[in-house]
């Protein structure tokens, strides 16, 4: 029977847990405090920026809200950040991206301090995870390593292929991967042979961007699949794995919605909280 990994569980496992410790640390009079910034007002980061205010409110993390024009300029957005850099009641600082075309993302991540970088983005906070060091990681590719462990699925040793290579996931999850010592593959757009490759992997992580790509011609019987993609499509949210033809092959996989999705907000409130122990 293919295991169906249930990524709302296990997401509100960490969040309750998240909670007891907010509260240990209030007991210390150690407040979390968030600052979101959110440039201009396009409707899906409004959505996700509310989800995280309200994940803050349920483990009782303060947020502090910085909605700002889409006329922001860089100088302005950088001159806050500088001033949520100084300001020791704030633990970690987020801002939303997409920015605005007008913004550079590299200068906004860059100027946002390596010990507030709740997003795990910053060039310092990837070094660190690409040599072994403390610091923040990637909240999506950081909630997939929980997902496999607390579903009790073993990661030493494993052949484990990633289908992407972005800085947000496909790049930190090949690092995360190899900590745990896997023996890890990176396919790419320019990947070529691409079945032959997927169809390796005890652990295949897909995040390439492209509804139901992956069916089962692309997976090994038994392999374990999570999906990262999220696409709305008029029949309702899909992943970048076609779910229907792939689970009845593998042992366990991550249903979308309802697998990854719920916990990259889990894991960036862990990041916060670990913000206030620095
Ligand atoms: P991206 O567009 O930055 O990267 C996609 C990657 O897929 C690229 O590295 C590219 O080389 C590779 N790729 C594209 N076409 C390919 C092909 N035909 N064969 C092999 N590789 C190919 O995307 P991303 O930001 O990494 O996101 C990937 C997906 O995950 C998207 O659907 C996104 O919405 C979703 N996502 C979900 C979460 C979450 O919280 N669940 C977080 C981030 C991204």
């Amino acid at each position: 029977m293919t295991q169906i990994i249930d990524g709302k569980i296990i997401s509100t496992q960490i969040k309750d847990e998240l909670k007891s410790k907010a509260s240990e640390l209030k007991a210390q009079n150690i407040e979390v405090t968030l600052a979101v910034i959110q440039v201009g007002n396009d409707p899906a980061s409004t959505v996700y920026v509310g989800n995280k205010k309200k994940a803050c409110e349920y483990i009782g993390i303060n947020s502090l809200s910085y909605e700002l024009e889409e006329s922001t300029t860089e100088e302005e957005l950088i001159a806050l950040i500088n001033e949520l850099n100084n300001n020791e009641k704030v633990n970690g600082i987020l801002v939303q991206l997409p920015v605005p075309k007008h913004i550079n993302e590299d200068a906004i991540i860059k100027a946002i301090s390596p010990l507030k970088d709740v997003d795990g983005f910053h060039p310092q906070s990837v070094g660190a995870l690409s040599i072994g060091q403390k610091g923040y990681v990637s909240c999506t590719p950081a909630g997939i390593i929980q997902l496999l462990k607390r579903s009790n699925i073993e990661i030493e040793g494993k052949e484990c292929v990633i289908i992407g290579r972005s800085n947000i996931v496909g790049k930190p999850m090949s690092l995360l991967m190899l900590r745990e010592n896997a023996t890890v593959t990176i396919a790419h757009s320019k990947t070529k042979n691409l079945k032959e490759i997927t169809k390796r992997a005890d652990i295949l992580i897909v995040a390439i961007g492209k509804p139901k790509m992956i069916t089962r011609e692309y997976v090994k019987e038994g392999a374990v699949v999570i999906d990262v993609g999220i696409h709305r499509l008029e029949s309702g949210l899909c992943g970048d794995v076609d779910y229907d033809d792939v689970a009845p092959i593998c042992s366990a996989i991550t249903p979308v919605p309802g697998g990854v999705g719920p916990m990259t907000i889990a894991m960036l409130m862990n990041n916060c909280i670990e913000s206030a122990l620095q």
